[in-house]
């Protein structure tokens, strides 16, 4: 696969062309910055770490409608997914979670509308020439040039943006703005290297994850999970902002004789996640939901999957309201282990 050159002072024109294709990519909005739709003549905003609400909603919604249905009628209306889309300045870490959350969508039974839409989605990743304060992606297998669950990765080298193809379907769109780029040559190539290298040197934090899968249930009882989840206050941030967490609820909304059944982000954070209707409730306190999150993403995954579903854009750290860090649990867990 090779690789283009787009000079910065054609960037209007290349969003200009994207926007026709139903463009996504990051702008301020009333919940910070997140990927929302840019209609022709926006400006898509670059210059971030990483979106508070990750990516994935463009292809995995808050909320979407399933099917519609009439009470006391027979006909299913079923709105699935065929619209084309680009996603543009995907940081590598969420490209790589989606990568990862595949997986689970097409496990025992192909999720219609979430393979759909990432079939129709057109990923082109921005390299990290800055990681954010709590990034660890080159702790669990990603990296800040990682093209892992892109079609294209394009690399800011100043005043042009290096575009190296990763997928046919990323090679088609370099083919449609053709006329807006240039052959990159040794020098670019070199310069990428380059950034790649100083990039990964500016990552701070970092865990040593070998042992942890394995080490994990052996530490069920531990007393290490009342310690590490003292402070929490059950909001559910570090689950809903993660863009390797999948989890939904599906309910009936009606109104008169419309009905519809939704399907809606939600997470094992949350009490209610696992109450059942008889009262019983098998993670009642904090302490056991913290295990299973760490456990679902250090250990359930990887015995199901063989990849850990975290990725280490470091939300969950940024954005915990109490400074609750994955970064330490882990480390506490490595201890205990
Ligand atoms: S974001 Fe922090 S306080 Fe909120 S549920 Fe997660 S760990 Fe607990
Ligand atoms: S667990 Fe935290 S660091 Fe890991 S992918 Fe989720 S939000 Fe990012």
């Amino acid at each position: 696969m090779s690789a283009m050159l787009l000079n910065k002072e054609k960037w209007s024109d290349f969003v200009g062309m994207l926007a026709g294709k139903n463009l996504w990519a990051p702008r301020e909005s009333d919940e910070g910055l997140r990927f929302v739709p840019v209609a022709e003549g926006e400006v898509p905003t670059l210059d971030y770490n990483n979106t508070r609400v990750p990516p994935k909603e463009a292809v995995f919604p808050q909320t979407e409608t399933l099917f519609k249905f009439k009470v006391g009628g027979k006909d299913l209306e079923e709105p699935r997914p065929d619209q084309d889309a680009v996603l543009l300045g995907v940081r590598p870490c969420d490209a790589r979670a989606m990568h990862i959350i595949d997986e689970l969508f097409s496990w025992d039974e192909d999720d219609p509308y979430y393979l759909k839409r990432r079939e129709k989605t057109v990923l082109v990743g921005l390299a990290c020439n800055e990681p954010g304060l709590n990034c660890f992606c080159t702790s669990v297998g990603g990296g800040p040039v990682s093209t892992e669950g892109l079609d294209l990765l394009m690399v800011d080298l100043g005043e042009k943006y290096l575009l190296e193809e990763v997928t046919e379907k990323g090679s088609a769109l370099i083919d449609e703005v053709k006329e807006l780029l240039e052959e990159a040559d040794d020098n670019s190539s070199k310069q990428k290297d380059k950034l790649a290298d100083e990039a990964a040197g500016k990552i701070k934090r970092s865990i040593e994850t070998e042992g942890i899968p394995a080490g994990l249930p052996g530490l069920w009882e531990d007393e290490l999970w009342q310690r590490v989840s003292a402070s929490c206050i059950g909001c559910g941030t570090c689950t809903f902002l993660c863009p390797t967490c999948h989890c939904f609820d599906i309910q009936d909304e009606t109104e008169g004789f419309e009905a519809r059944r939704c399907r809606m982000w939600d997470s094992c954070m949350f009490r209610e996640y696992t109450l059942h209707t008889s009262g019983h409730n098998p993670r009642p306190t904090r302490s056991e939901r913290t295990r299973n999150r760490i456990n679902h993403k250090y250990s359930y995954y990887v015995d199901k999957f063989e990849v850990i579903a975290c990725v280490g854009c470091g939300r969950c750290i940024n954005l915990c309201p109490v400074n609750i860090d994955i970064l330490d649990i882990l480390g506490q867990v490595k201890e205990e282990i």
